[in-house]
């Protein structure tokens, strides 16, 4: 597997090429502000033989990359291949994906070497206070800004704002009102617990503004365009569910156990009621009110991909478009709602094949843009209605893709993916030198 680290900085350099940036500069953002590291000790739960009390050392890290436009933002991870090298890039790529959507934020990342499936509920809220009282100093509403990540959700948000807030109004004594503006410090908490409504729809719905802008740019018509998405998790769902509601056609989803094709365009709140029952989408052919097996077939991951569709959406997992299969694919455009699912080597054949990638820096900033929001409404002691987070965002989403369409169009001979690069980096340069 190569280097995450390497492969941020390789990025990195190929941008500032294109931008003619001096070398100082271009050093200065390869290495992250800050990496911190800790070690956090946790009592384990009594043993069910023994009765024993081991306790156990995880490492703990947080990368804070850049902060020239605003606090650093980003989320934590609990994941047995956390590394520095990990949160060091993700950390990068979040200074560019805040800088792309123009959110005022730079880009940190947060880990632990753990793998949560293995501890009890107790045992990771153990981990998750831990974790905040360790990085207390390092953490603030205007110095960096965690929110969850892989294996990370509300509920360590939760713990992690309980744990923090009292550590930060320990040192100093703090009114109710500062106590509240501590709490923006984790995005992505419980709704109740002043979590912004429409972040569970975000990443899908910032998505779904992302294929309405391209389908005019492309000149598709809306109808008759059909789509295939890999992953029908959160992300996955919302997407599909916001397209199938204005009129496009999902032909095709998956989970991890495969996919299934349906010609006519499926129902997606149907297909995800059938998946919820019967654990997999496999089967689930529902168009309209009814779910028919005479309606679709079964395919696989590997098939949906290479399906002859208008847009192919991969919103599981990393890597998934790659140097196996790049030649084959038939969409005339993909939008990488996941994180990373088009491999550098993959980027290069989908150039040459003149099949455009928007880059997942943009088309899933949706999230990040409702953590912005939540992080707003709990600094101005607000609370804002769905309908008013959900066009905010379209209006944040809209505006990015427009100008990275732009940018674009001037670079002449790059990828969407080098054209959002050159707008984040070169707004990071602006805020460094301003
Ligand atoms: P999720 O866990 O809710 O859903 C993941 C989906 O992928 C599930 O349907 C799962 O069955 C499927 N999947 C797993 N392995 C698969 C495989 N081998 N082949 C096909 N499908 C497989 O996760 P999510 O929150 O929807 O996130 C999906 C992607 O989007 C990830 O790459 C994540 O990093 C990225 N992302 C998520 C957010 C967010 O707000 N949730 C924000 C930015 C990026």
């Amino acid at each position: 597997m190569s280097n995450p680290y390497n492969n941020a900085v390789k990025q990195l350099r190929k941008v500032s090429e294109i931008l003619k940036l001096d070398e100082k500069t271009v050093e200065k953002l390869t290495k992250p502000d800050k990496v911190i590291a800790k070690k956090l000790e946790i009592e384990m739960d009594p043993s069910p033989s023994s009765g024993q009390v081991e306790t156990r050392t995880f490492k703990a890290f947080r990368s804070q990359h850049n902060d020239a436009r605003g606090p650093y933002k980003g989320g934590i991870r609990y994941h047995p291949q956390v590394s520095e090298d990990e949160v060091k890039a993700l950390s990068m790529w979040m200074t560019w994906k805040c800088a792309v959507v123009g959110i005022p934020y730079g880009g940190g990342k947060g880990g632990v070497i753990v793998d949560p499936k293995k501890m009890s509920e107790r045992e990771l809220e153990k981990l998750s206070r831990a974790y905040a009282r360790e990085f207390a100093d390092h953490f603030g509403p205007e110095l960096d800004v965690p929110a969850p990540d892989v294996n990370t959700n509300s509920q360590v948000m939760s713990w992690m704002t309980d744990e923090y807030v009292k550590v930060a109004s320990n040192k100093e004594q703090v009114t109710r009102e500062e106590k509240e503006k501590l709490r923006a410090t984790f995005t992505g908490k419980p709704v109740d617990e002043g979590g912004s409504e429409g972040r569970t729809e975000a990443t899908g719905l910032g998505g779904f503004y992302v294929l309405e802008q391209l389908v005019n740019k492309l000149g598709l018509k809306k109808k008759k365009t059909t789509i295939a998405v890999q992953g029908f998790g959160n992300v996955g769902y919302w997407f599909s569910y916001f397209a199938e509601k204005e009129g496009y056609k999902v032909v095709a989803v998956s989970d991890s156990k495969g996919g299934i094709y349906v010609p006519e365009g499926l129902n997606a709140e149907l297909t995800l009621k059938c998946k919820k029952e019967k654990g997999q989408v496999t089967g689930c052919y529902c168009v309209g009110g009814v779910c028919d097996l005479k309606k679709g077939k079964e395919i696989s991951n590997e098939e949906l991909l290479e399906l002859d569709v208008d847009v192919l959406v991969p919103a599981a997992l990393e890597n998934v478009i790659n140097k196996m299969n790049a030649e084959k694919i038939k969409a005339k455009a993909i939008i990488e709602l996941a994180n990373g699912p088009v491999t550098p080597e993959a980027d290069e054949i989908l150039k040459r094949r003149r099949i455009m990638s928007v880059p997942d820096v943009l088309a899933n900033a949706g999230g990040v843009t409702t953590s912005y929001f939540e992080w707003k409404q709990n600094l101005a002691g607000e609370r804002w209605e769905k309908e008013k987070v959900f066009n905010k965002l379209k209006q944040v989403m809209d505006k990015a893709f427009l100008k990275i369409w732009k940018k674009y169009k001037e670079l002449d001979d790059e990828t969407m993916r080098m054209a959002a690069y050159a707008v984040a980096v070169e707004r990071v340069v602006g805020a460094i030198k301003s």
